[in-house]
């Protein structure tokens, strides 16, 4: 059977050589911005490329303001700054999620809290946070204490796992009752919707990722989106050292971040968000042939889940239990078609294994059955 798929993935691919699992694709206007922004001089954090992307992003994904940043994390720390997050707060998240959301906690002194996932979503189950906090927190002036440490709960940080939504709404709602701010890593979700409404779009504030692996890439790159105009004044003023504006004078007002992206890289930026619209429905047709030929094989291939629209970022299915995903990993990869599992849960890393859980026993199912498959926009 392993055979057969990667057979499968060579003919879909049209190739016999090696298949990585998400390569970028600059089939557009890119050397020719890249070539403005040279002869321009601003290659640096100062340039129209990058004002012309933050208008064209919030446009896009239909939020009042978009302020580009030098990647993803850098966008999540800074979500996290501008909804209050400091030293000693709590953040709950999901176990199954790149690394980054987790750093950009840390960053701030929080420390995380584990929820479990939704099996159909693969991301932040409502149900588990409900359960969590019911279990574990009260309501004190307006403020969500965890009643084991006495710490506040500021903030939840849900992320769509490979561009599936997950159940954000609902979410969103408990967040709400609980005093708990709202951040959506829509890192991996460019060109996703939750009910019509673009993921990263729900909370005050959501970030996203333009590093080279997500759906479009400005080789490093990442952006805050809000509708909240004296946060995004203050997004653009933390990204940016801080800087109080003035001809000549250096006055900086607090101690900011240089988290700016780029001109250089907003300009190749630009030009890929004006393919984002051919590469989804490219994207979509992939997944519609994997759908097909693993329902043909009797292998789950994961679907959007109810309500929602993925982008299919990374392709994913699942397999029978942890042996047959070593296998699968093992043929896979010595055959040329990468592959890889889905993240070890944060919970079991060094640096957060002394994190509160709550009961994660969907996360160590899907840790151990789900594989990514090769996504990459076919050309
Ligand atoms: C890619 C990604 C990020 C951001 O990563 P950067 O490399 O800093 O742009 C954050 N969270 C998740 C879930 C991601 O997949």
């Amino acid at each position: 059977m392993y055979e057969k798929i990667v057979t499968f993935i060579q003919d879909t691919f049209a190739t016999k050589n090696f298949i990585p699992l998400h390569e970028p694709r600059f089939i557009g206007n890119e050397k020719k911005y890249l070539n403005e922004c040279i002869d321009s001089t601003f290659v640096s954090s100062v340039g129209a490329y990058v004002d012309r992307f933050e208008k064209e992003f919030a446009l896009h994904v239909g939020s009042k303001y978009a302020i580009a940043t030098v990647n993803g994390t850098a966008a999540l720390h800074v979500s996290l700054v501008l909804m209050g997050v400091e030293k000693d707060d709590e953040v709950i998240t999901q176990p199954l999620t790149f690394i980054a959301t987790c750093n950009a906690i840390t960053y701030c002194g929080a420390k995380p809290i584990f929820v479990d996932v939704d099996k159909e979503t693969l991301g932040l189950s409502p149900e588990a946070l409900n359960i969590f906090l019911d279990e574990n927190a009260e309501i004190k002036e307006n403020r969500c204490i965890n009643k084991r440490t006495g710490k506040v709960i500021k903030a939840c940080v849900p992320m769509h796992t490979f561009g599936h939504p997950c159940k954000i709404d609902e979410i969103k709602a408990i967040c709400d009752i609980w005093h708990i701010s709202l951040i959506e890593d829509a890192a991996e979700s460019l060109g996703s919707y939750y009910k019509s409404k673009h993921t990263g779009r729900f909370g005050k504030v959501g970030a996203f990722s333009f590093n080279g692996n997500k759906i479009i890439t400005s080789g490093g790159g990442g952006v805050i989106v809000t509708d909240d105009e004296a946060l995004a004044k203050r997004a653009k003023h933390i990204t940016t050292t801080a800087k109080v504006p003035h001809k000549w004078e250096f006055v900086h007002d607090e101690v900011g971040f240089n988290y700016r992206l780029p001109n250089l890289n907003a300009a190749l930026l630009v030009a890929q968000l004006e393919q984002v619209n051919g590469f989804l429905k490219n994207k979509r047709g992939l997944a519609k042939m994997y759908e097909d030929f693993f329902s043909s094989i009797d292998v789950m291939f994961i679907k959007e889940p109810k309500d929602a629209i993925s982008n299919y970022w990374l392709n994913a299915i699942m397999l029978d239990n942890k042996e047959q995903r070593d296998l699968f990993l093992e043929y896979t990869n010595a055959n040329g078609v990468m592959t890889r599992p889905i993240w070890t849960p944060m919970n079991r890393l060094e640096m957060f294994k002394t994190c509160q859980c709550g009961d994660l026993s969907n996360a160590v199912y899907l840790e151990e059955r789900i594989v990514n498959i090769p996504s990459s926009v076919r050309v």
